[in-house]
């Protein structure tokens, strides 16, 4: 165990981890490039096999009006769908019930207040869905057959939904844990507020992060699921591994909803264009997009294969324990923008103690994992596993810049102890 006094704070507003000339390229780059990309994904998906080199080939011979012509018109249909499933996702996270619990505090000493109640979202969420299409009501295939329509929808909805974001951050902040960095492409991008509400209740962030976007990635994997069905008749094992695996994944998410509300996502990361077109638009299209795949290439990995792919993927879900030992930590004090002193325990034994952000490798290998049935025909089925791991790499990278202002010496202590990022010996 270390005591030593804290010197820094890490309260301020967003700080800029990379040189500005770099930020501001990275930022104006994903921008303009994210929502095309959105589109050129989905459609060489669903349209050109999962190869890069076809749709590469007819944008090369139809050029820029190729490209719009590619690009679907958010139609009244795809409208329809994002109403009723965002309203449906509104009313369950306001009025189902659940235990009531506080985020850790934030840097201007605040304390927000959730109701917990992912789980039962999920489940209701889930039945639901199925119930309307196995009766009837509803049929799946339609959201798959206006993908891109709906994509398109999301995609200007979403960037209108950004732009009152920085209005509200500006006029109505819900807390002071808000504030202009006072650039506009900064404050659009990176968002103004830290934990923005409509009414007391609403949180924007727990709606855009888990129950949008979260939620979404089951929808689309089930919907994939019971299209492949409706055309093949059957579902390939493929799809299943794939699908299982995914399921898994964000049962254990939501089952763990409250803990997220700790992560960096929410204590730290401010509701911009970053997390919440992210959220909105890139998780129901880039992270599903193995699935999207799949729809259309029914591999057949044979029993043993599927077995063995769905064991090692359910295995990198394992739980992250203390090795049955006491757990060993550093006790770091900071001081908040008011001047408190408050303190946290930094751990530094278990996982916390191989590299410092070891939990990153199982995120990225179930990724690997529910991505393989897809076989190595196509680069871009694997698109979402590089991308991830790039984005745990750089969010590794933003994690401890942070902490070092925010712990000091505490901080530099912690990285003697344990001096690698994620990969001991690498990184
Ligand atoms: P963490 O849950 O590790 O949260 C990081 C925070 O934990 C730090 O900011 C610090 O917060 C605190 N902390 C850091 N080191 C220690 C320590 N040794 N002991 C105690 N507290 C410590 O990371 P993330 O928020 O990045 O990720 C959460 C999960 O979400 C991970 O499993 C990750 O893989 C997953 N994830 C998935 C993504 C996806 O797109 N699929 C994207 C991002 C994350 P404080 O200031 O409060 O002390």
């Amino acid at each position: 165990m270390v005591a030593v006094k804290a010197e820094t704070e890490s309260t301020k507003k967003k700080e800029l981890v990379h040189s500005p000339i770099l930020t501001y390229f990275s930022v104006i780059t994903l921008l303009s490039t994210c929502p095309p990309f959105v589109i050129l994904l989905w459609y060489t998906m669903v349209h050109q096999d999962g190869s890069i080199l076809n749709t590469f080939n007819y944008l090369k011979e139809h050029g820029i009006e190729g490209f719009v012509n590619l690009w679907p018109k958010p139609t009244a249909v795809a409208w329809k769908i994002i109403a009723c499933y965002a309203l449906f996702e509104a009313a369950l996270l306001l009025w189902l019930p659940g235990k009531t619990v506080e985020g850790p505090i934030s840097p201007t000493g605040n304390k927000p207040v959730y109701k917990a109640n992912g789980v039962l979202a999920y489940a209701v969420t889930l039945v639901t869905y199925i119930s309307l299409w196995w009766f009837g009501i509803f049929n799946p295939t339609v959201v798959y057959d206006h993908l891109g329509e709906i994509y398109s929808a999301l995609i200007f909805g979403s960037l209108i939904f950004c732009v009152f974001l920085y209005i509200k951050g500006h006029l109505a902040p819900s807390s002071t844990d808000s504030g202009s960095s006072g650039n506009i492409i900064f404050d659009f991008y990176w968002g103004m507020e830290l934990y923005p509400r409509i009414g007391k209740n609403f949180d924007i962030k727990v709606f855009t992060n888990c129950r949008f976007g979260m939620m979404s990635w089951a929808v689309l994997a089930v919907t994939y699921c019971i299209k492949q069905y409706k055309t093949n008749g059957k579902v390939a094992d493929s799809m299943l591994v794939n699908t299982v695996l995914m399921l898994v994944y964000i049962t254990k998410f939501f089952w763990w909803e409250a803990g997220y509300w700790n992560t960096m996502d929410i204590a730290h990361d401010r509701a911009g264009f970053y997390i919440c077109w992210g959220c909105l638009v890139w998780v129901p299209s880039i992270y599903t997009s193995p699935g999207m795949y799949l729809v259309n290439h029914p591999a057949n990995l044979g029993t043993q294969l599927a077995i063995a792919i769905l064991i090692a993927g359910i295995l990198t879900n394992g739980k992250s324990l203390v090795w049955g030992k006491a757990p060993s930590k550093i006790v770091a004090s900071y001081t908040t923008t008011k001047g408190e002193t408050k303190t946290s325990l930094l751990l530094t034994s278990g996982w916390w103690g191989f590299s410092r952000h070891f939990h990153y490798v199982p995120e990225i290998m179930a990724a690997f994992f529910w991505t393989v049935p897809a076989l190595f025909d196509n680069f871009l089925p694997y698109f979402y596993f590089v991308f991830l791991t790039i984005l745990l790499f750089d969010r590794a990278k933003r994690d401890d810049d942070r902490c070092r202002s925010k712990y000091g010496k505490y901080w530099k202590t912690y990285c003697t102890k344990v001096p690698y990022r994620i990969v001991p010996g690498i990184y």
